[in-house]
C-alpha cells in the first residue's frame, strides 16, 4: 500500500516513518513530478532529521511531497504507474540499507558495533 502525504501533514509522515523504518519514501515535488523523484529508506536521515527547520511543515509542505509504502516493489510500482519512470537513489540510503542489512532482509543492527569501521594495523 502506498501512503501519498502530498498535504502538509509533518506528523503524519514522521509518524509513519516512526513506524516503516525498513519502509521506503519517494521524495518529489508538491505536486508529484517526474523531474524529482528520489528514493530513501524509510530511516534515512535526509527526509526524517530537520538540518534546519524550515516551517511547521518542513517535510510535506512547501514545495515538497513523500510518496511512502511499506514494500520497494510498491513504491517502484506507484513511480512506474504515475510517471513510467523509477525513482533515482539516495547514495546515503544506500551505504546505510549496505550496511544494515535492510535491502537483503537481515535484521537491523545486527551486526556488532564497529564492526564497519575500517580495520587498522597497529
Ligand atoms: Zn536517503
Amino acid at each position: 500500500m502506498v501512503a501519498d502525504f502530498n498535504t502538509c501533514d509533518d506528523e503524519g509522515y514522521l509518524e509513519w516513518t516512526d513506524r516503516h523504518r525498513t519502509g521506503f519514501v519517494i521524495n518529489t515535488f508538491r505536486p508529484p513530478a517526474r523531474a524529482y523523484l528520489m528514493l530513501h529508506t524509510g530511516s534515512c536521515r535526509h527526509i526524517t532529521t530537520p538540518d534546519h527547520q524550515f516551517s511547521s511543515a518542513s517535510w510535506t509542505g512547501n514545495e515538497y511531497a513523500k510518496v511512502c509504502a511499506a514494500r520497494r516493489a510498491g513504491i517502484l510500482a506507484w513511480s512506474m504507474e504515475q510517471f513510467g519512470v523509477e525513482p533515482s537513489r539516495c547514495q546515503q540510503c544506500r551505504s546505510v540499507a549496505a550496511r544494515e542489512g535492510v535491502l537483503k532482509g537481515h535484521r537491523p543492527h545486527a551486526a556488532a558495533a564497529g564492526s564497519d569501521l575500517p580495520s587498522r594495523e597497529i
